[in-house]
């Protein structure tokens, strides 16, 4: 065989539940298409989560932040389980996530919502609604009211932890909003919403380029009619437009684009938001979807290896018995080829593939429907890796 001209190391975290199932199906398909494209994956696979807190009494080991900070780009599975809901709280396998982000530095978490022909039945909206849709949510994650780690903890009249942030971040680049929120027989809570410029041209950057690799619209979601924070947003926005005369920006208010997107979703191609909006629409978005194993994800850092993973959790009711759709991690891999690597053509390879399986009539449980042909995780992997090779 050829020298493959470029070489990628890839860390695969397969984590718990159904995420080992649908990780070596990327695998295999990442694998393939390598010896296609004549580039080489030195894969490392390591424990995260679940798997890694029975391991080392950690959900995210050294090894495993290192080995993930080195490479090229990170393909996590799922993490979490039944098994690990009443551990102490640090040592959640979820906390491991967390810490994950943190490490690799992420900050921009890209959520596409394709609604694919095969699929249009599977949407919550009506055909002639969901019909085409293929949109992009940018969603900030590191600012906001989610900013900052709880730093202290207290008990409300329930019984239940709560934790608040005693923080305070003070610098002539910050906008400061506190917000107080009474409870009753809680002390009053006050929390930061922090937007520091420099996270609002970063994430405003990674839209511009994202909405670029696809139809050149951007939309910026705000509440700038009444939030100062969001009035500076869309300042910087506007500004940071100047690099991309390509680019078509729009703006709209957080509750118009919550109400847009199942009126007419179709009129979106990238969508820019804060984390607690995105955090918000692209779970909305999903839905329009309708196919939970179908959706992938990426985060993407400033210049590190990005993480990308599919946005369905670890699934401990069909974990073990082949049933997952694999689909969605296939889809997480693409990405990390298109966003985390910059081979197009690659990730088109996997996508075609999704398609062409799909125009087969192979189906998982999830996505299954009468007179298709209803097959398991590993099958469908298969069926994929043939259509990648263009057997079929
Ligand atoms: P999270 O882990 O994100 O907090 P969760 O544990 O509530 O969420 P999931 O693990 O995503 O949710 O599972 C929700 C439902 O969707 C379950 O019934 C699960 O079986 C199903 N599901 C999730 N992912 C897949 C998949 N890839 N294929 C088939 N079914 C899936
Ligand atoms: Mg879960």
């Amino acid at each position: 065989a050829a020298t493959p001209s470029k070489s990628y190391t890839v860390t695969l975290l397969p984590g718990d539940g159904i995420g080992p199932e649908v990780i070596s199906v990327a695998r295999n398909a990442l694998q393939l298409i390598a010896s296609i494209e004549g580039i080489e994956f030195k894969f490392k696979e390591m424990p995260m989560g679940g798997a890694a807190l029975d391991l080392t009494g950690v959900p995210l080991p050294e090894e495993t932040l290192s080995a993930a900070k080195d490479s090229d780009a990170v393909l996590l599975g799922a993490i979490g389980g039944y098994k690990w809901d009443n551990n102490e709280k640090h040592l959640k396998p979820e906390t491991g996530l967390l810490q994950l982000r943190e490490g690799l530095k992420v900050f921009a978490n890209l959520r596409p919502a394709t609604v694919l022909s095969q699929l249009v039945d599977a949407s919550t909206l009506k055909r002639e609604v969901a019909e085409g849709v293929d949109l992009m949510v940018v969603r900030e994650l590191t600012g906001g009211i989610y900013f900052g780690k709880p730093r202290g903890f207290g008990t409300n009249e329930n019984g239940q932890e709560i934790g608040f942030n005693t923080e305070v971040y003070a610098t002539y680049e910050v906008v400061l909003l506190t917000k107080v929120y009474l409870t009753t027989g809680c002390e009053p809570l006050v929390f930061l919403t922090v937007n520091l410029l420099s996270q609002i041209d970063r994430i405003a950057r990674v839209a511009f380029e994202t909405a670029r690799k696809r139809r050149g619209k951007l939309c910026s979601v705000d509440k700038a009619n009444v939030l100062e924070a969001s009035m500076l947003w869309r300042k910087r926005v506007m500004e940071i437009a100047s690099e991309y005369p390509d680019v078509e920006l729009s703006h709209m208010y957080v509750d118009n684009a919550a109400m847009q997107l199942v009126r007419n979703p179709k009129q979106f191609d990238t969508i820019v938001t804060n984390n607690i909006f995105g955090d918000i629409l692209s779970d909305e978005a999903s839905m329009i979807t309708g196919s939970i194993g179908m959706l992938p994800s990426a985060s993407l850092g400033e210049s590190g290896p990005g993480l990308f993973e599919p946005i369905h959790g670890s699934a401990p009711d069909i974990a073990g018995q082949d049933k997952a759709n694999p689909l969605a991690t296939l889809l997480s891999a693409a990405m990390l080829l298109k966003y985390g690597l910059g081979e197009e053509k690659a990730a088109q390879r996997i996508e075609a593939a999704v398609l062409n399986t799909l125009d087969r009539g192979y189906r998982t449980g999830d996505i299954y429907s009468a007179g298709l042909k209803l097959v398991g995780c590993k099958e469908m992997g298969e069926e994929v890796l043939k259509s990648i090779d263009s057997k079929v």
